[in-house]
């Protein structure tokens, strides 16, 4: 029978590949390539740490190549005979944000650990790293030669520091978003908390449109691993713990921005279980997350902040969404070249005044930019900022900063929700760092403040596209 879905599958460009392609070029099994990312603002290096046999591919096996034009670079797997991509996926990096650091601009070099996750190709490959560049498009930056049946793959067993279990199961991880939580900071004797915890991070996302919608197309895994000693490191409270998932505040001397920088160590706890995003929980109550694409989300487990957190950060992780908020100090300086157009699905810099890129989603006779009351935002929110710091230089208690959180809600909110243009799609000044030059979908957002128990449309229709992208639609 010849149906039409069919013949749109076959014209539909170079996304759907029929199955016997998948084993024609791989067996089935997952491969890491793990590397150091080193470099400064103006130079960077990719050297090879190890390839590691994982376990059963998570992924498609009938959509290889990544169609979705997200994440600063591309890791890409070539055939060397045919010179054909088998494999392609886009992701950020925390290597990604350090090179826009003031530290990196004043000359200071930096080594990250980074992974990618391809399907164990049958015959010799080249995996090629590629950079984006300020048009858009892709250069490259390392080209790799692997042969998978030599003796440098190592094909030793996962080791079994954790243990991991599935928490919801709608089908086979090939035709679902996997999702993976990982614990860090709880003790043996705090695992039945940590369990908890992993229920709360999970219910507060799916709670939310459009993850709220679409339920069974995830299934949730979570691994156990016990810390020597409960929480995780505090630099700035004077706190240091060496955790199996190595989380901790401060990265880039940002209070509350929280990553692990023990990849090595974090990944192979998480090849334990299938997976196509990673979830990092901290036991900790002090306000704190982090999201890279395509890399983890962070959060942690006992803020009261916890539902906005999980949900801010994950739309990082997961659709490769910006910061659409440019008031709060961060330690990036012009984290987006000038007069490029961001990769970001929620950021534009409007360099063609009239038209936005998300035009199918923004909202008719909205004028474009769209006006706001910016300077009025600005104060308040200006005030807010100093209030903030001196709270921190005074070592509040977190019962503090979530007052101080509900002070700025109660403020800001109604001034937001009563903006001419509230609730529409336009191109609003104001995003991702900066108060000008960069544009955002909606007067608010979960990622532009937490005021909303929702994402803008443009967000959710990114979230929601990624999700299909995993579900080969
Ligand atoms: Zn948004």
């Amino acid at each position: 029978m010849f149906h039409i879905p069919l013949l749109l599958a076959l014209l539909a460009p170079g996304t759907a590949v029929a199955e016997s392609f998948f084993d024609t070029h791989f067996t089935g099994s997952t491969l890491r390539y793990d590397y150091f990312h080193t470099g400064t603002a103006g130079e960077e290096h990719i050297s090879l740490d190890r390839l590691r046999l994982e376990g059963e591919w998570p992924g498609r096996r009938d959509r290889l190549t990544d169609e979705s034009g997200l994440g600063k670079y591309r890791f890409s797997v070539v055939d060397e005979a045919s010179q054909e991509v088998l494999f392609s996926a886009g992701f950020s990096s925390i290597y990604g944000e350090w090179e826009t650091t003031g530290a990196a601009r004043g000359g200071a070099w930096r080594t990250l650990h980074e992974s990618q996750r391809f399907p164990e190709p049958r015959r010799p490959v080249e995996l090629v790293l590629e950079k984006r560049t300020p048009d858009g498009g892709f250069a490259e930056l390392q080209r790799e030669p692997l042969d998978p049946a030599s003796r440098f793959v190592d094909r030793s067993p996962i080791p079994t520091r954790g243990k991991a279990w599935p928490m919801i199961e709608n089908g086979p991880p090939a035709d679902k978003v996997d999702l993976l939580v990982l614990g860090d900071g709880y003790t043996a004797d705090e695992l039945e908390g940590y369990h908890r915890d992993v229920r709360k991070v999970i219910d507060a996302l799916f709670s939310f449109p459009p993850f709220a919608d679409r339920r069974t197309d995830f299934n949730v895994w979570a691994v156990d691993v016990a810390s020597e000693r409960s929480g995780v490191t505090r630099p700035r409270s004077g706190f240091w713990n060496t955790t199996p998932v190595g989380l901790t505040y401060n990265a880039f001397d940002s209070e509350r921005y929280m990553l692990s920088f023990a990849n090595r160590e974090l990944r192979e706890l998480a090849a334990l279980a299938p997976y196509d995003a990673l979830i990092l929980i901290a036991n900790s109550d002090k306000y704190g997350g982090g999201g890279i694409y395509n890399l983890y989300s962070t959060a942690a487990a006992k803020s009261a902040q916890l539902p906005y957190l999980i949900v801010h950060e994950f739309g990082h992780a997961f659709a490769s969404l910006g910061d659409e908020y440019y008031t709060s100090q961060v330690s990036y300086e012009e984290f987006i070249t000038p007069g490029t157009e961001p990769s970001e699905p929620n950021i534009t810099a409007l360099l063609d005044a009239g038209k936005v890129k998300w035009a199918e989603h923004a909202t008719e006779g909205v004028p474009l930019p769209t006006p706001w009351n910016q300077d009025e935002y600005d104060e308040v929110s200006l005030a807010f900022q100093e209030v903030r710091g001196e709270l921190r230089a005074s070592g509040a208690s977190e019962a503090r900063m979530d007052e101080y959180f509900a002070e700025v809600a109660a403020t800001t909110g109604p001034m937001l929700e009563g903006e001419e243009h509230a609730g529409k799609v336009g191109a609003f000044e104001g995003a991702a760092y900066q108060a000008k030059g960069l544009y955002r979908p909606s007067v608010d957002c979960i990622m532009f403040s937490r005021n909303p128990d929702h994402y803008c449309p443009v967000c959710a229709a990114a979230i929601d596209r990624v999700i299909d992208l995993h579900l080969g639609r």
